[in-house]
């Protein structure tokens, strides 16, 4: 009996079935691992391969394939392939680490989005720095000549304890108790070993490039009560070439760096004791904050938004009724109380709960719909000191947010509506590369959503007809919705290639539900509106960060807050230069004078480093002559010019260029 069970088996194992993304089929020996697979396609595949997807989910290329499955191959180009790279890389890092300094304690070590890190302790008495980069780096490049195979094996837990135990790694032991038994394995190339879900490469040797960048201070699992540990940033290649690109990059990424531009651009700062993570914004940031708000200001306008104020303070109440305080209230900035009476009021972290009370305020019929609110609204979030980084991480920062009430008919339309602003900005910033991502629910786990499934549905396909509709190039993630509503992100490349989220659209079923919002249908019966959030810039700090780093600070002409500058060559021609500042102002030319007592090469070098494109220089000739000797950056020596002239050249250069919204 037992024999013929496993001989029926057996059979049925036999052969499996590999659908491959194109959807075509081919059938292989059950067992078969990728990279067989992808060998019998061809050679020079098999050579590029990194990983596979089966079903959904990566794994190694010398994972033996049992059943039939969807297939894919992973090549660098693809996420999954680099992501597989760089963490079996930080593998590789581990293993020098412990080969240089035996007793190097671990924590974890994942890829991310350029290269990958891992958070060590060093034995007592070492303190690593960047010094000991060439070493690292070096030991790296010896492990991969040794072409290690990383050998996985499910573990159970109790052995896996104990031999972490064995090596003094109490990292990994605290990460193990967490784990569930029956789904733990460990990876071991070489004499290391390390605990991991993997997917990893099948060896190091396709290695052939590797960096230390750089190391910073981490505590352990994020918690400043837990000990610091020092994490290792690291980037590997499969080629030589790749690295030096890779370096030229981040050599001009430096350069770009908005926190270094803004200071030279007098665009803001912070303050030790203003407080962490609060930008403050100068004079000329402000004024750059205010042409964008202006600027989104009448598009909006001509969409049917209406704006609103409201306070940076709500009620407590008001966030548990929204269910913010769940996320925000305890993780975050705490309740602020009155002395008296002893209500609670809370930072706003979000401006919805606000805007919802606005449609609340009144009934609202069918007719009304959509009623679209905006509000350059500033939230206030906690972050860890150690993650505020410039304006992409701070702890107040103002949202281009705006909510759309409307029925579940409209939904469609709306994204339209807002897709084609999201495209304007995009336009008059010059972002020429963007893509979007349309996230949904997991198709088999539908429980976990709130909302009918017939509204989701009607909304899933709203979203994915309005972006084909608008022709955009979008990809579709199952199971990245959020639990009260699909939505889309918009992702640009800057001029270094870096990708950027910038922008979503929100459809929320949460909070209409949760503030029991309604309106009266054509029906006359009471009907729940969907709300939907969009942010085009998402917040104004992140855009500006982006945008400086995209433009390294030369910022289209309309949004510059100085846009010329006037050089007299010496304090005789001071009167002659203010003359024509006053006039050039006076004509919308937003206009300055340098009077000061430098040479006039100085002059040219600080004006350059504020990003001012159009310098005037003004002496003996142009004084009598009533005119100015313009320089414009990256064009040079564009002669003599009447005040007037040039005041209508920067008019419609202008013009030119914000005719279209
Ligand atoms: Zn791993
Ligand atoms: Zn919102």
């Amino acid at each position: 009996m037992q024999n013929d069970k496993q001989e029926k088996e057996k059979n049925d194992k036999d052969m499996i079935k590999i659908t491959f993304p194109d959807k075509s089929v081919r059938e292989y020996e059950a067992g078969v691992t990728g990279l067989q697979i992808a060998e019998s396609i061809s050679p020079r595949l098999a050579q590029d391969v990194l990983a596979c997807g089966v079903n959904g989910e990566t794994t190694e290329l010398n994972r033996p394939i049992n059943e039939d499955c969807e297939f894919v191959l992973y090549k660098w180009d693809d996420d999954e392939g680099k992501h597989a790279f760089w963490h079996t890389s930080a593998h590789l890092m581990a293993e020098a680490l412990q080969e240089l300094w035996p007793g190097t304690q671990f924590g974890i070590g994942p890829a991310i989005e350029n290269g990958f890190y891992y958070d060590v302790m060093p034995p007592e008495g070492v303190t690593l720095s960047d010094a000991n980069f060439p070493e690292i780096e070096k030991k790296m490049q010896e492990l991969v000549q040794r072409k290690e195979t990383l050998v996985r094996k499910m573990v159970a837990k109790d052995e896996a304890m104990a031999f972490f135990a064995e090596r003094g790694q109490t990292y990994k032991n605290e990460l193990i108790a967490d784990l569930e038994d029956g789904h733990i394995s460990t990876y071991t190339q070489g004499n290391f070993t390390d605990l991991c879900r993997g997917p990893h490469l099948v060896s190091t040797e396709k290695i052939k490039a590797v960096k230390v960048l750089s190391l910073a201070a981490a505590y352990w699992r994020g918690d400043a009560t837990r000990p610091m540990m020092t994490r290792l940033y690291g980037i590997t290649f499969p080629k030589k070439k790749m690295l030096d690109e890779y370096l030229v990059k981040l050599e001009e990424a430096k350069k770009r760096d908005h926190r270094k531009i803004g200071k030279e651009m007098e665009l803001f700062m912070f303050s030790e004791r203003v407080g962490k993570g609060l930008p403050i914004w100068l004079p000329k940031g402000t004024s750059v904050r205010i042409m964008l708000q202006d600027f989104l200001r009448k598009i909006q306008k001509r969409y049917g938004y209406q704006e609103v104020i409201t306070p940076h303070i709500g009620s407590k109440q008001l966030y548990v009724t929204s269910g913010h305080y769940a996320h925000y209230g305890k993780d975050s900035f705490r309740p602020i109380t009155t002395p008296e009476e002893g209500e609670e009021y809370m930072l706003k972290p979000m401006n919805c709960p606000h805007h919802c009370e606005i449609y609340a305020q009144q009934p609202r019929s069918y007719k009304d719909l959509p009623l679209r609110i905006a509000e350059f609204g500033t939230v206030y979030r906690y972050e860890q000191s150690g993650e505020l980084h410039g304006l992409t991480r701070v702890r107040s920062f103002t949202q281009d947010d705006a909510h759309l009430f409307c029925r579940p008919d409209q939904v469609k339309e709306e994204f339209k509506r807002v897709m084609d602003i999201i495209f304007i900005v995009f336009k008059a910033l010059d972002f020429p590369e963007y893509e979007a991502q349309i996230s949904l629910r997991d198709p088999n786990d539908k429980e976990k959503y709130i909302g009918s499934d017939e509204v989701w549905a009607e909304a899933e396909q709203a979203i994915v007809d309005a972006c084909k509709e608008k022709g955009l190039k979008t990809t579709v993630e199952y199971g990245e919705a959020a639990f009260y509503g699909p939505k889309l992100d918009f992702m640009i490349k800057d001029a270094l290639g870096r990708r950027w989220q910038l922008g979503t659209i929100q459809v929320d079923y949460n909070l209409p539900e949760r503030f029991q919002l309604e309106y009266t249908g054509s029906d006359n019966e009471k009907h729940r509106p969907v709300m939907i959030h969009r942010a085009p810039f998402g917040s104004l700090e992140r855009f500006i960060a982006v945008l400086i780093e995209h433009t390294a600070g030369q910022f289209p002409l309309w949004l510059l807050p100085e846009q010329v500058a006037i050089l007299p060559i010496s304090e005789k021609f001071n009167d002659y230069a203010n003359e024509v500042c006053n006039y050039l102002n006076a004509h919308d030319v937003r206009t300055v004078v340098d009077d000061r007592n430098e040479k006039i090469g100085r002059k040219v070098r600080d004006n350059e480093l504020k990003r001012i494109p159009y310098m005037l220089i003004v002496g003996e000739k142009e004084a009598n002559e009533s005119t100015v000797s313009v320089r414009k950056k990256g064009e040079g020596d564009l002669g003599a010019m009447k005040m007037s002239d040039f005041a209508n050249k920067i008019n419609e250069e202008v013009r030119s260029m914000t005719e279209n919204f």
